[in-house]
């Protein structure tokens, strides 16, 4: 039924195989190190896809570890959204959550370790002359005038920084390296900046926070972490990275693996851009279904298994491989619910229908199996009565050739039940259809009538038994590929005015005590999910996960005959 889809290669993975089977590596231990400042998205997906399922494949660990070397951007509601996130994904942390912070008091240790080396220095220099200095690609840097201070000095200075004697930007502690080198990573990087600010894990104690660089590494070091994997835009922080580890007495040598982010069209991931979509109230929250978050795609419908399976899907290399399409991650859903959602009729746009041949008070009720191929989902009750509903979608007054719905005088098959002929088309003042008045073929239960073929099969509801919805249409949130290709432009300017239309549809009734997040396949218009927060206390609200037409499967099947024709010529 679905289409299997093979994983495609994950050069990390088969490099940590062959160094077990060389018996180079022992037990693994990986990290997710997020930076708590906002939500976590689909590339996160990918890195987390990634660390824990090494260490699941290979009896290893994975830490979840938070980056929290900057509270001025950082929250503890951001924490708990992304311990959220891991756990919804599957996967667990070995032993408790980590942060960096756990490690400060490690770290400022080491920082007088290296001054006391002489090879790190207090540094007065503002932060734009250190950007001055520092040089550029083509040009070596500068040494600060504040370069050669004494040991005692330096460790005086960096004590009176921490005890908050000194404003903020007045003073830095930077590593002593090489202020000529090719790798401006190596000039003199930050270790630490002066901030007064309160910090969600530490409170006041610190007036002092390390740089990324100089908590990252030792932190994985603390930590026992074997394997440190991160994407592309650190490879040239790797040397600073192997630099620290050989100048600390650190307790273990990790090392640093970079692969390819993940980027996908008509997708941001940028935490800053999703949060501003938050803060100007373009989204309804970092979990608004259209949000290319981890939340916002549990919210639209998402299953764990499907996100998984799309990022074995997309691979892992060191090849910056463009853009991955998003339709791969609607094919990884649609397959995902394609098994294992239920089956229900819901009437998008409901058009009233008068079986006029079908008495008042009349009902039959058809057993109809939840799954068309799965027994274990059982029956659902669908009651047929005098009154339906229809989709809009499915009449029309002047059908063009191929349009094999209801028009006047044309037949179609209602789904599980008989066929109808449309007689009379009701309008109202403004010249809107509002009712149609049609008759019931009643030798067509279940067979197709004498000598004539009905090609349309329409779904339905009962108009006295259904339940009243909302239902809500979710598109791309962005109009082009790339919203943000064009740094100098607005990304803002691309959004997609159609990315949510809203619906009062009609369901059959064995979807009224539907829970929240139970997942559907609202037969011949898509898949659907029960709304986390609105689906509640008796109201239906219902997400459009993704469509029926899978065009991924699609393109996929015509590069398959491509290739075997192409075998065989
Ligand atoms: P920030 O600019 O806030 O640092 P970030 O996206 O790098 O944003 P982190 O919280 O630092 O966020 O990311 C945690 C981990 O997820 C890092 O190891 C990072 O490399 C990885 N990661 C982030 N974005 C992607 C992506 N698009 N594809 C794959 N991995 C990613
Ligand atoms: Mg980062």
């Amino acid at each position: 039924m679905t289409t299997e889809t093979a994983s495609a290669p994950n050069f990390i993975r088969n490099q940590i195989r062959d160094e077990i089977q060389a018996g180079r590596s022992d037990k693994i231990v990986t990290r997710f190190p997020p930076e708590p400042n906002g939500f976590l998205h689909v590339g996160h997906a990918k890195s987390i896809c990634l660390n824990f399922g090494l260490a699941e494949q290979f009896g290893g660990d994975c830490h979840l570890r938070f980056d929290d070397t900057n509270p001025a951007k950082e929250e503890q509601a951001y924490i708990d959204a992304i311990k959220e996130d891991v756990s919804w994904l599957g996967f667990e942390w070995a032993g408790e959550v980590r942060y960096a912070s756990d490690y400060f008091d490690q770290l400022y240790a080491w920082a007088q370790h290296l001054i006391r080396e002489g090879k790190a220095y207090v540094d007065d220099l503002s932060p734009d002359e250190i950007r001055e200095y520092r040089g550029t690609l083509t040009e070596p840097g500068r040494p600060s005038p504040w370069r050669e201070r004494s040991v005692e000095e330096n460790l005086d200075l960096l004590e009176r920084m921490r005890a908050g004697e000194f404003n903020e930007g007045g003073k830095v502690l930077r590593a002593k390296i090489d202020m000529a080198s090719p790798n401006i990573n190596l000039r003199d990087p930050i270790l630490y900046r002066i901030r007064h600010a309160h910090h969600h894990q530490t409170g006041d104690k610190w007036k002092i926070y390390p740089s990324y660089d100089f908590a990252h590494g030792q932190s994985d070091a603390i930590e026992g972490v074997t394997h440190s994997i991160c994407t592309l835009e650190f490879e040239d922080h790797r040397p600073l990275y192997e630099w620290f580890l050989d100048n600390l007495p650190v307790p273990a040598k990790p090392r640093q693996i970079e692969f390819a982010r993940l980027n996908m069209n008509y997708t941001l991931t940028s935490k800053r851009k999703l949060k501003l979509l938050v803060d100007e109230g373009i989204v309804d929250g970092w979990d608004d279904p259209r949000m290319p978050t981890i939340s916002g795609m549990r919210r639209r419908g998402y299953t764990p298994a499907s996100i998984r399976k799309f990022c074995e899907m997309i691979g892992v290399t060191r090849a910056d491989g463009g853009l991955v399409d998003i339709a791969m991650l609607y094919h990884a859903i649609r397959s995902d619910l394609e098994d294992n959602a239920p089956r229900a009729m819901c009437v998008l746009n409901p058009l009233k229908v008068v079986l006029t041949n079908v008495a008042e008070g009349h009902e039959e009720v058809y057993e109809v199996p939840g799954h068309p191929a799965r027994e274990d989902m059982g029956l659902r009750r669908v009651p047929f009565t005098r009154e339906l509903y229809i989709d809009r979608e499915d009449f029309m007054e002047e059908p063009p050739k191929k349009f094999f719905r209801l028009a006047p005088g044309q037949e179609v098959r209602l789904r599980n039940s008989y066929v109808i002929r449309c007689d009379e088309v009701i309008k109202d003042d403004s010249g809107e259809v509002v009712e149609l008045r049609c008759s019931v073929d009643f030798d067509t239960l279940g067979k197709n009538p004498e000598g004539r073929k009905v090609k349309g099969v329409i779904h339905w509801v009962s108009a006295t038994h259904a339940v009243p919805m909302e239902v809500r249409l979710y598109d791309n949130l962005f109009l082009v590929e790339q919203p943000d290709k064009d740094k100098d432009a607005d990304f803002l300017e691309h959004l997609n005015p159609e990315s949510l239309k809203v619906c009062q549809a009609m369901g059959e009734p064995s979807l009224a005590d539907t829970a929240p997040e139970s997942r559907f396949q609202f037969e011949r218009v898509g898949y659907f999910c029960a709304d986390r927060h609105a689906c509640r206390d008796g109201k239906l609200v219902f997400n459009r996960t993704v469509g029926l037409k899978d065009s991924w499967a699609k393109v996929q099947k015509q590069e398959a005959q491509k290739n075997d024709g192409q075998k065989k010529g």
